[in-house]
């Protein structure tokens, strides 16, 4: 930490936790002989984190994504309405609490309850995930760009996933994660119950850390031994051992992992069963066969020059 106040480096860091209330509802009623984590313990140990975080230097930066069924919310800093242009400086500085922490944790807090309380007809057990990550680098970018001449700003983005993978949004996903490479940001995941195979590339491709944690009790003690220090820092530390990352594609027809498929040679598009008409770019693949004598020669070639496997 001495080295970034040196050279007036800050450190900006995006956390995105999943508050799929479907979710958390479905493992309060799991039985297990685990302690359980609630959505608001949960929060309380991410509390204490990002004030942990600003902590560390006074550069420091934070913002709070929460990601809903439909919906990805921030959660800190709050979006300002039109006709209320300055928040509400209640009851601030009463408790000689450091005064960024009380702003932060009133908001988060208040945000949340906005959130939970809206009415989310269509509930599913993932979340918006992809959404929250592309709202995260267009935070990134933003506040990169307002940096004042002779400052810099290091960012990365922590996901706690609380909810499913989907792999409908395999497409979207992917493409942030591209771009978050390009960028230099790294997106580091703490997992809470079941493995991703989606958090594990991005973590992977982005140079992030991967971690499932094995107690969600300890949530609090997991995020402040591997997600606090930035990244160049965890090299000289002892971390958690590196994981085997599932590198499957979705197929785009069903959104299945599959090991083997065919792939479209126009526009890339990954399928599991072999189809004459790719249904991304509508591009049809010539059967180069008589018809009637070779009918039975055809399914080869076309499984061998429309399209080939995907490795
Ligand atoms: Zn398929
Ligand atoms: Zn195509």
């Amino acid at each position: 930490m001495a080295k970034s106040k040196e050279d007036g480096t800050g450190s900006l860091v995006v956390v995105i936790i999943g508050v799929n209330p479907v979710w958390w509802g479905l493992l309060g009623t799991k039985q297990t002989n685990e302690p359980k984590l609630t959505l608001s313990e949960c929060m309380d140990h991410v509390m204490v984190f990002v004030n942990s975080h600003l902590m560390m230097s006074h550069k420091n930066k934070v913002a709070v994504i929460a990601s809903h069924t439909n919906e990805s919310r921030f959660l800190y800093p709050r979006r300002i309405l039109p006709g209320q242009d300055q928040a509400v400086e209640s009851n601030r500085l009463t408790d000689g609490k450091y005064e960024q922490f009380a702003v932060v944790n009133d908001s988060v807090q208040e945000e949340l309850k906005l959130l939970v309380a809206h009415d989310h007809t269509m509930l599913h057990t993932d979340t918006l995930l992809s959404g929250s990550l592309a709202s995260a680098l267009c935070y990134i970018h933003r506040i990169e760009k307002e940096c004042k001449a002779g400052e810099k700003i290091k960012s990365r983005i922590l996901v706690i996933k609380a909810a499913e993978d989907s792999a409908a949004q395999y497409m979207n996903f992917m493409n942030v994660i591209f771009t978050s490479q390009k960028q230099n940001i790294p997106i580091d995941a703490c997992v809470l119950e079941k493995d991703s195979g989606l958090l594990q590339q991005a973590c992977d491709i982005t140079g992030g850390m991967y971690l499932k944690i094995p107690q969600m009790a300890g949530l609090l003690q997991y995020l402040l031994w591997a997600f606090l220090p930035s990244p160049e820092i965890r090299t000289c530390l002892e971390m958690p051992p590196a994981i085997h990352v599932d590198y499957r594609a979705a197929c785009f027809c069903h959104r299945t992992l599959i090991d083997i498929g065919y792939v479209c040679s126009v526009c890339l598009s990954i399928f599991c069963t072999y189809s004459p008409i790719c249904s991304t770019c509508h591009t049809a693949f010539k059967i180069k066969a008589a018809p009637g004598l070779k009918a039975k020669k055809r399914k080869k070639t076309a499984a061998a020059g429309g399209s080939a496997p995907a490795r």
